[in-house]
């Protein structure tokens, strides 16, 4: 796929980062947040679908409490979100409406998204509000999750809402143009494009160092990730740029361009990839890798050299090879503690229709 067809986008999740949106002081930046939104409004204008997932409730919860530094207190954190939340959502809502765009507030936890039931009603009011002609602005439920509720970052969050729709295109729209090869040195440069995400890609990417953010590269790439594995392109580009959704969408060279995987992975199996946090994982061996991986079979007793964790029939299980890297993900049709009896035989214990190789 390359940039060009871009053009055909109906659908995309633009991803606004904290530091696009905020000051340095912590205030909610009203000049930036007004250029970003005449952007989406341009794009709605043309006849797409726009969802924003939007960070920034921290930030600018941090400013309105005058805190210079993020709070290291889950309870601290979480009241610093839900003061900077509406603040944010009120900026969003007047500036919108000078487009004749209404808003709706959407913010999410993991487990809205882990669960199918809820999972599919996440959707279906997502699509509701597109149908409406609503700008859905998603957030994650930062007063209420904590640590085993929680996305992680924003980036992951916006990737898997794009899984979830599915959207045609992630826009990821930051402080930096994209994936820079050579960052604060000499002769920097934008990668315009990345087709694999390798060991020498994530070589290029480091944490934040900002007092706000959560992400930074690195996040942005796991991200990439899962996109390209759902064959969804993404751009990561800058968001101070007045132009940048307007390029991105016309199929000019702006920012990194994530190139998506052939092969769209249909709603079970992206449920089942990405949805879900695993509370266990079976190593298998050479044999029932490459059996799995090359030639598309379920997972077979004999194949699993170690089952750790304590998961029950029907949950999600990382599949590792022996190193212990993940390279699939599937329902385990049976309890942890069945499967180290090691007295199953001859029945699937991942079957490959609930199976996913990452
Ligand atoms: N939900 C957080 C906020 O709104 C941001 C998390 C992130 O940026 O990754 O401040």
């Amino acid at each position: 796929m390359d940039r060009a067809s871009l053009k055909e986008t109906s659908r995309l999740v633009v991803k606004l980062g904290t530091g696009i949106l905020t000051s340095r002081s912590k205030q909610i930046d009203p000049g930036q947040v007004e250029q970003l939104v005449a952007q989406v409004a341009a794009q709605r204008s043309a006849g797409r679908e726009v969802i924003i997932v939007s960070s920034g409730a921290v930030g600018a919860g941090m400013g309105a409490l005058g805190l210079a530094k993020r709070p290291t207190d889950l309870s601290d954190l979480q009241a610093c979100a839900a003061v900077g939340q509406s603040r944010l959502m009120s900026t969003y809502s007047e500036l919108f409406a000078r487009h004749d765009l209404p808003v709706a507030q959407v913010l999410l936890t993991h487990d809205d998204l882990e669960h199918r039931d809820r999972h599919l009603n996440a959707r279906n009011t997502l699509v509701s509000l597109l149908d409406k002609g609503v700008v859905p602005i998603v957030n994650e439920n930062d007063a209420v999750s904590y640590t085993e509720l929680k996305f992680g970052d924003n980036d992951w969050l916006a990737a898997l809402v794009a899984c979830l729709l599915p959207a045609d295109l992630l826009v990821v729209l930051t402080t930096v143009d994209g994936l820079v090869e050579n960052f604060g040195k000499k002769n920097p440069r934008t990668l315009p494009v990345v087709e694999t995400i390798d060991a020498n890609i994530r070589k290029l990417a480091g944490g934040t160092l900002s007092a706000t953010a959560v992400g930074g590269m690195e996040a942005k790439l796991r991200a990439a990730g899962m996109t390209a594995r759902t064959g969804i392109p993404m751009v990561i580009a800058s968001g101070k740029k007045k132009r940048v959704l307007a390029n991105i969408i016309g199929g000019r060279d702006e920012g990194t361009f994530f190139t998506p995987r052939p092969g769209r992975l249909k709603g079970h199996k992206r449920r089942i990839a990405f949805f879900h946090h695993p509370k266990g994982s079976l190593w298998v061996d050479n044999g029932a890798r490459d059996a799995l991986r090359e030639k598309g079979k379920s997972l077979l007793p004999p194949g699993v050299a170690r089952c750790n964790g304590d998961f029950a029939k029907g949950d999600v299980v990382r599949i590792c090879d022996l190193n212990g890297t993940e390279f699939s993900r599937g329902i385990s049709r049976f309890d942890a503690d069945e499967i180290r009896t090691r007295t199953l035989k001859g029945i699937e214990i991942v079957h490959r229709n609930d199976l996913v190789i990452l």
